[in-house]
């Protein structure tokens, strides 16, 4: 796969009513605003009905959702498919990697919704981002390859990634962490043939390792086991706050991106809005701080 190598002045991670509102108003004032949407949903898509957006006194959320996106394109801004895995900050030129794109630009802001709980991450996950632990097979796999790696995941997009860390050569320990998904099929039977052990009523339990991924426990119904591996894969939503930690960003305790009250991360020209900053949790919220943030950025980009 070729990566694609991407420019913006603002680059908007989220197409939520937050990124997107930020892109509209980046966009609108002539600056080239491209809004990576990633593959999970907005919160916005699966609301139903508002009442209390203002202006519309009853609407179909995804309907509200289309509208602002319509005026977003409108004004020039881009929205790119893609998940953000990676981030570099801390220079005057911020870079955010997805697997097929390497996105520059002058201001980032960050509008990836409400934060992934760190009770749903495995033990160990957050610590060892980018250490081992890794949320993209074709990124990373080739680092590994002749190395065991554990990978979880049910999706299809999961049995996807696994076949493709086995041809990259890596040994892979599969523990989809749910029975009935993907690793049933018999596709995942063909893996197993090919030597990928699938561990279907596995689940890891903790990823250990001081400085670098080691090994996992896995538990099955047969008891616990001490895996050795080089590194973890994990194939579902990608939790954003161990990837802004390790950018430098300042999260607070639940995850949510620390701002001051004009969308301003602790990086100069990075900033957040929405339920990331997990400020009002609505959408008219979500709206106003993508605004402030472009206002901000813009701003940012003429100093
Ligand atoms: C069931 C339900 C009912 C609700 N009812 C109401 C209501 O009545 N009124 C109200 O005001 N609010 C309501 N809300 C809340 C409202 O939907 C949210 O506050 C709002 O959608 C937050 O907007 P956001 O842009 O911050 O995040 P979201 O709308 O969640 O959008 C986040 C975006 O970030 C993207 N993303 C995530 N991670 C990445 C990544 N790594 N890379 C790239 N993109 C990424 C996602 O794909 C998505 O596009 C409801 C929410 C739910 C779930």
């Amino acid at each position: 796969m070729s990566i694609k190598s991407l420019q913006a002045d603002v680059l908007i991670i989220g197409a939520g009513p937050a990124g997107l509102t930020a892109g509209l108003y980046a966009a609108r004032a002539g600056k080239k605003a491209l809004i990576l949407e990633g593959s999970g949903p907005s919160r916005l898509e699966i609301a139903y009905k508002l009442e209390n957006y203002p202006g519309f006194p009853s609407i179909d959320s995804r309907e509200l959702l289309d509208i602002i996106r319509g005026q977003a394109l409108s004004f020039g801004a881009e929205v790119v498919p893609g998940d953000a895995i990676a981030y570099a900050l801390d220079g005057d030129r911020k870079y955010v990697t997805t697997k097929d794109a390497v996105i520059e630009a002058g201001a980032v802001i960050l509008a990836t919704g409400k934060p992934f709980p760190k009770e749903r991450m495995i033990p160990g996950e957050d610590r060892l981002v980018g250490q081992g632990v890794s949320y993209c097979a074709t990124c990373d796999g080739p680092l590994f390859r002749g190395s065991t790696v554990a990978a979880v995941g049910h999706s299809e997009e999961a049995l996807e990634d696994v076949q493709a860390l086995q041809a990259m050569g890596c040994r892979v320990l599969w523990a989809p962490g749910k029975a009935g998904g993907a690793a049933d099929s018999p596709a995942a039977r063909a893996l197993e043939e090919k030597g990928v052990a699938v561990r279907r009523d596995g689940k890891i339990k903790e990823i250990r390792g001081d400085e670098r991924v080691e090994s996992v426990l896995v538990e099955g119904p047969l008891g616990a086991e001490v895996v050795p591996v080089s590194a973890v894969f994990i194939f579902r939503e990608i939790p954003a706050g161990p990837l802004f930690e390790r950018a430098g960003i300042v999260l607070d305790d639940k995850q949510c991106v620390a701002v001051d009250r004009f969308q301003r991360t602790n990086i100069p020209g990075v900033f957040a809005a929405g339920d990331i900053t997990c400020g009002g949790l609505q959408v008219v919220a979500a709206a106003g701080e993508g605004c402030v943030a472009a206002i901000q950025a813009l701003v940012y980009l003429r100093k």
